[in-house]
């Protein structure tokens, strides 16, 4: 990891933040809402995913006693739009078996109490289908709990900045963030949307500096 200290992670924020607002992410009315689309975003862009997510509510399947009562290619069907649907759809019933295992299948939001952060993390992560990516939007943005989420636009920002190496493990960009900023839900919350932001509009593969807030201090510009 190249030699930082805790405000560079800080002021990017800052810059983000003050560039482009508060990010309202992760859409979802509910804390299984958000699981799900946790799932159906892998590998997708979240277009589909909403219309996946808009088939699951007109057939009243949004819950996860009725997705568990779906047969297999009855849920595939539904969430078609997201792609992988064959996949996704068994990926969907392990995350409910797994709501259900933990007696939260009604409020998915009762993981909380059953276990501390990092043994929560694990067991998610022991439900088929779901990596650490996946695991760690469920724990933010489903329960609230501070885990910051690390995707490729991550990757990519952070290494162009300078803030990364590249080739650093999910865990150690994880433990990166974690380290230099306050365990703050919120903060987690938003940074990780607005480096989805910055990613997806700015910082693109060929990406658009010119109209970069981290201009001014991105080693990739310079
Ligand atoms: S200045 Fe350019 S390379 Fe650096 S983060 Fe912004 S868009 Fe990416």
């Amino acid at each position: 990891m190249p030699q930082t200290t805790g405000n560079d992670w800080l002021a990017t924020y800052r810059a983000l933040h003050a560039r482009h607002g508060p990010q309202h992410w992760w859409p979802g009315d509910t804390p299984f809402e958000v699981m799900v689309g946790a799932v159906l975003t892998q590998n997708t862009a979240w277009s589909n995913v909403a219309k996946a997510i808009a088939n699951l509510k007109a057939a009243r399947a949004l819950r996860c006693g009725a997705m568990l009562k779906l047969g297999d290619a009855e849920l595939a069907e539904l969430i078609r739009p997201a792609g992988y649907f064959n996949v996704k759809a068994k990926r969907l019933k392990h995350l409910c078996a797994f709501l259900r295992a933990e007696g939260a299948m009604g409020r998915p939001e009762r993981l909380r109490e059953r276990a501390p952060l990092p043994e929560l993390r694990q067991r998610l992560l022991a439900v088929h289908g779901i990596g650490e990516e996946t695991a760690d939007s469920i724990l933010l943005y489903a329960l609230g709990l501070p885990s910051f989420v690390v995707d490729a636009y991550t990757r990519r920002i952070f290494g162009r900045l300078g803030l990364l190496r590249g080739g650093e493990s999910y865990g150690e960009v994880q433990a990166a963030f974690e380290a230099a900023l306050p365990r703050d839900v919120a903060l987690y919350n938003e940074y990780h949307a607005l480096i989805v932001q910055l990613g997806k509009a700015t910082c693109r593969p060929r990406p658009r500096c010119g109209e970069c807030p981290l201009g001014g201090v991105c080693r990739a510009a310079r």
